[in-house]
């Protein structure tokens, strides 16, 4: 068992209730590491040495510069322990080592990126309409940001909102999902390495509701980051709310991947199988809706079928392995809860439809690859995120009949198109309602792609120049350089 300690402030900390929980590999089923068991104490230690830090550390003093110099350091640090890293990622959420490792190899760009954004942030003068005024706005940093992830990307999925908020001179307090914190841990020992004065970034290890809810609530936290389920978003939002703190939530997603007939079908289901079963699905972009034409949609569920039944289930830390298990018991449960709810509904299962009985993943948490077919759009597993291995396939006749399908959903996070016409390949992005939509491509993501959601996936945006902008308040500020001149413009 491998033992973990917080970090607060300048110290690696154990919870104050002396209190520790396990985290499960969900390849072999045991316990590997053992984490402090935070609480409301820990967040209000972890939540003072940030704003300490914020308000008279080393960190205030900086220029922009210096501190977007300190975030490349964190880049190169990232870079030189991405193996470590991802074997960390592996063991807490079993992902396939070679997509953590690709992560995390790719990770150190947005410290680069937002490191190099950090002296680039600029307010601007105002040719002003009132005579002899001047008026000019400013960015200023907003204090300590709370930022809380969930478990299948764990850390890029933090870096995304500890990147940008660091560059705009901010502090953060992390809070990883209590699945998967161990990369997360040693990324705050990275950033010590690297040279980030203490209180800067701050890890608090526990569960929702002892140190989510807490932290959202703090009254010195300015600003929240969350990356999670609808449900734990709802809740986040709400306990914003009460003092009108500045949120963002990057939620849940039922993405509509749509194969149309003169699409490169080659292509096409590459980008199918990439966007619904890498990641075993719990990816929130998981392109779960599957619409096929119906001239092509007999033979296109026919090779998709083949190429997924010879797919290799085991241990993702081995290279030849191709699906590794759903990362939680809960999220196990849930995903034969789904298949269980769409044959009750009445699709039908052409693949796949229970947990794998495989020699080798007796131990582990795995599902077989579940493909349904005969699915409408009013059905549970066309509405409802499921977050695990499992398609479900709605034929469609026309692009009306595909953009509506699409658009018919509480969700609007992503969206694939797969043509050959350069018509449809602008105009059908235009129509959908996504956050992000890729044509001949799934879940392409990029530190200088805005990523987030319509509808209820979410509220603001992550990466690109304009995210820094989500950690920042502008101020204007008007002077009048002849005091006592009567002004006759003053509304009020
Ligand atoms: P979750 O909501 O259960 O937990 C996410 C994080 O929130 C965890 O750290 C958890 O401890 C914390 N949390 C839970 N309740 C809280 C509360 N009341 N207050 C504060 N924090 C609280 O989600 P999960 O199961 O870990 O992750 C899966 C979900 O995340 C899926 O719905 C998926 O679509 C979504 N997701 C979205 C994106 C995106 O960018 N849109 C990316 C990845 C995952």
């Amino acid at each position: 068992m491998k033992n973990f300690k917080m970090r607060i402030g300048e110290h690696w900390s154990d919870a104050k209730s002396g209190q520790r929980f396990e985290s499960l590999n969900p390849y072999t089923g045991k316990h590997w590491a053992s984490l402090p068991r935070g609480g409301a104490e820990d967040v209000d230690a972890a939540v003072r040495a940030a704003h300490h830090a914020f308000k008279h550390g080393p960190w205030s003093q900086m220029t922009a510069t210096q501190r977007g110099l300190l975030l490349h350091k964190v880049g190169d640090a990232i870079a030189a322990h991405a193996e470590e890293l991802a074997d960390l990622e592996v063991r807490d959420n079993g992902k396939l080592k070679a997509e953590m490792l690709k992560q995390m190899r790719y990770l150190p760009h947005w410290f680069y990126y937002y490191g190099g954004l950090a002296d680039k942030i600029q307010g601007d003068v105002t040719p002003f309409d009132k005579p002899g005024i001047f008026h000019y706005t400013t960015f200023e940093p907003l204090g300590v940001v709370a930022t809380i992830a969930p478990w299948n990307s764990p850390l890029l999925l933090a870096v995304w909102k500890i990147a940008p908020a660091l560059a705009a001179g901010n502090t953060v307090v992390v809070k990883p999902s209590e699945f998967s914190s161990a990369s997360t841990v040693l990324f705050a020992q990275l950033c010590e390495e690297a040279g980030l004065p203490p209180g800067v970034v701050n890890v608090v290890t526990g569960f929702g509701p002892e140190v989510g809810e807490p932290l959202v609530k703090h009254p010195l936290v300015a600003r929240i980051a969350f990356t999670g389920s609808e449900s734990g978003g709802r809740r986040v939002y709400e306990n914003a709310a009460a003092d009108f703190k500045r949120v963002s939530l990057e939620l849940g997603g039922k993405s509509a991947n749509i194969v149309f007939e003169d699409a490169d079908l080659d292509d096409a289901l590459k980008g199918v199988v990439t966007g619904i079963f890498s990641a075993t699905g719990q990816s929130c972009m998981a392109g779960s809706r599957l619409l096929v034409h119906a001239s092509i949609h007999d033979a296109f569920v026919e090779r998709l079928v083949t190429f997924m039944q010879d797919v290799k289930l085991g241990d993702p830390l081995e290279a030849t392995t191709q699906m590794g298990p759903v990362s939680t018991q809960p999220q196990l449960e849930k995903t034969l809860q789904y298949i269980q709810i769409a044959k009750d509904e009445g699709a039908r299962c052409v693949l796949g439809g229970q947990r794998s009985k495989r020699p080798g993943t007796e131990h582990g948490l795995f599902v077989e690859p579940t493909i349904f077919v005969d699915v409408n759009n009013d059905m549970r597993i066309a509405r409802e995120e499921v977050f695990g291995p499992v398609l479900a396939v709605i034929k469609f006749d026309t692009d009306e009949e595909a953009i509506a399908i699409a658009n018919d959903s509480p969700y609007g996070l992503a969206a694939g198109v797969w043509t050959r016409d350069l018509k449809r390949a602008l105009e059908v992005p235009k129509r959908l309602e996504a956050g992000s939509v890729w044509v001949n491509a799934y879940r392409l993501v990029s530190y200088l792609a805005p990523f987030g959601g319509f509808k209820s996936s979410g509220i603001g945006r992550e990466n690109g120049i304009r995210a820094v902008y989500e950690y920042l308040e502008s101020k204007s500020v008007f002077i009048n350089p002849t005091p006592g001149v009567e002004n006759p413009f003053v509304l009020g």
